[in-house]
């Protein structure tokens, strides 16, 4: 799952702590208007009361003020008794007002109100007209039974009356103060939630950052030290995980860097060495030649010698001579090659013809070696430049010679085909380790066993390839150490024969 960005957290929390504060409020706004409403019932409550306690203590004023006038006959409580009447619709009035909306109230409040005007007018009334008339009669047992039994009623009434509205305003406040007490309870609820929220936040947070941050900046000082292999989790919240990320981005990038950087210095210390090798094998190959060149020189100007021993030395000086400058030759071939300057002037020749003069050229002063050479009868003709192909054959030649220290047979064949002409070089020499082989075309590459015994610049073999490719065809080696050796060249032929 794809984790919250820290806005995209923060967003949530502030949308989980609104929530809560609205269900706070909301509760609280409940409680409050349920209380106002039992208080509101209350006071209704206290004021059905009230009106009743009045009409009752009409009722008493009645009942008093017509036993008073009953017993002593004085007009002062027909007075009292008319006041209380007159009192008695607006009393009963505002105590049905008060109970209007309850059916059951209502009903009592009418029972009371027909109860007190049906005392005024069918018993009290007669009983005062009757006492003006007979004292004796008014006081009768019947009478004053009517009278108990009317006032008895009328409390009964309005007893109910009370009893109902107390029972009610009871059962009201009570549920008030439950009420009070569940918004409370969910306002505490609610507040521990959020406080629960926010602190959860805070772990989250740290979670989600903080640490994060921390294992960065430990990194960073790991990266400073030089450690570039360091890596973070790059899990984190999303710009945390990007951040991370950006940081392994980072020291991968410095890793690849210093690892090119440490490549690149192990190459530049490698071609130190090799231009240390390259002075040493340049001044080991070209002293001994000179050596001799300026010995026997020296020799000759020195003294007079017969004139074959002077011809031999002359040879000697002339050998070393053009060994120099066969140095020198490959010494500059190798610059082409690096240089990519290398240029041939391309004309058709006869491949037989080249062989034979080189194969001539190589063998007539090795009495250790003897040669073969099978070549065929007819024209080989290639077109390419015979100087440079005469460099390749020669390479071959004296590399077979050189590399036969005890002497041998070497063969030098020519086939050719539709396809091309193919030459090969064999000798009987030390042949070539199965490691080095991969390697003799290489440029400045000598075979372990040949560089320690025998002379060589390690660049024959390079120009030789060099310049094969460069024709279209193909050079390769076969050998078998201790056995000898068997090169292989391939060129491209053209059909038309060589005009003699
Ligand atoms: P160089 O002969 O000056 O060393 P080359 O490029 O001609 O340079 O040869 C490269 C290497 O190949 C030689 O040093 C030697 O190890 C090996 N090599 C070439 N020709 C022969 C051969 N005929 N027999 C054995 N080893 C050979």
């Amino acid at each position: 799952m794809k984790k919250l960005s820290l806005v995209g957290r923060v967003v949530v929390l502030a949308s989980t702590v609104a929530m809560v504060v609205v269900l706070v409020v909301a509760t609280a706004l409940v409680a409050i208007l349920s209380l106002r409403r039992a208080e509101a019932r209350e006071s209704r409550a206290k004021d059905v009361t009230a009106a009743t306690l009045r009409v009752e203590n009409i009722a008493f004023d009645l009942q008093s003020s017509l036993r008073g006038y009953v017993l002593s006959g004085d007009q002062h409580f027909i007075t009292l008794f008319n006041d209380a009447q007159t009192t008695m619709p607006v009393a009963l009035g505002r105590l049905t007002t008060l109970v209007a909306d309850d059916q059951e109230q209502l009903r009592r409040a009418r029972a009371t109100d027909g109860l007190l005007r049906a005392y005024v007018a069918d018993y009290a009334q007669p009983v005062i007209k009757i006492r003006r008339l007979s004292p004796y009669a008014a006081l009768s047992p019947a009478s004053l039974d009517e009278d108990r039994r009317r006032a008895n009623e009328i409390r009964g009434t309005l007893g109910t009356i009370l009893a109902v509205e107390q029972q009610r305003s009871v059962a009201r406040s009570k549920h008030s103060r439950e009420v009070a007490r569940a918004a409370v309870i969910v306002g505490s609820v609610a507040l521990a939630l959020s406080a629960g929220l926010v602190l959860l936040f805070g772990a989250w947070v740290a979670r989600g950052v903080a640490a994060p941050v921390r294992r960065a900046s430990s990194a960073a000082a790991q990266v400073a030290a030089g450690d570039f292999d360091v890596r973070l989790d790059e899990s984190g919240a999303g710009e945390v995980g990007e951040l991370l990320s950006a940081f392994n981005s980072m020291t991968r990038a410095l890793e690849l860097g210093r690892r090119e950087l440490l490549e690149q210095n192990e190459r530049l210390r490698e071609s130190e060495q090799h231009k240390r090798d390259l002075i040493s094998m340049v001044s080991h190959e070209i002293r001994t030649p000179l050596a001799s060149v300026v010995g026997f020189t020296s020799l000759l100007l020195e003294r007079e010698f017969p004139p074959d021993e002077q011809r031999r030395y002359l040879e000697i000086v002339d050998q070393q001579a053009r060994r120099l400058a066969s140095l020198a030759g490959d010494f500059l071939d190798v610059q082409l090659l690096e240089g990519g300057g290398f240029s041939f002037d391309y004309a058709p020749f006869d491949l037989v013809e080249l062989a034979n003069e080189q194969a001539r050229l190589f063998f007539s002063h090795s009495s250790a070696h003897t040669i073969d050479v099978d070549l065929p009868s007819d024209p080989v003709v290639v077109n390419a430049d015979r100087d440079r192909i005469a460099q390749v054959i020669g390479n071959l030649l004296s590399n077979a010679i050189k590399y036969s220290p005890s002497g041998g047979n070497v063969r030098l064949l020519l086939t050719a085909n539709d396809g091309g002409a193919e030459l090969s070089v064999e000798d009987e020499g030390m042949g070539i380790p199965a490691a080095d082989r991969a390697r003799i075309f290489e440029k400045f590459f000598r075979g372990a066993d040949a560089a320690s015994a025998i002379g060589g610049t390690g660049l024959g073999l390079a120009v030789a390839r060099e310049i094969v490719m460069s024709h279209g065809g193909g050079i390769e080696v076969d050998s078998e150490p201790g056995r000898g050796s068997r090169f292989t060249v391939r060129l491209p032929r053209v059909s038309t024969p060589v005009s003699a």
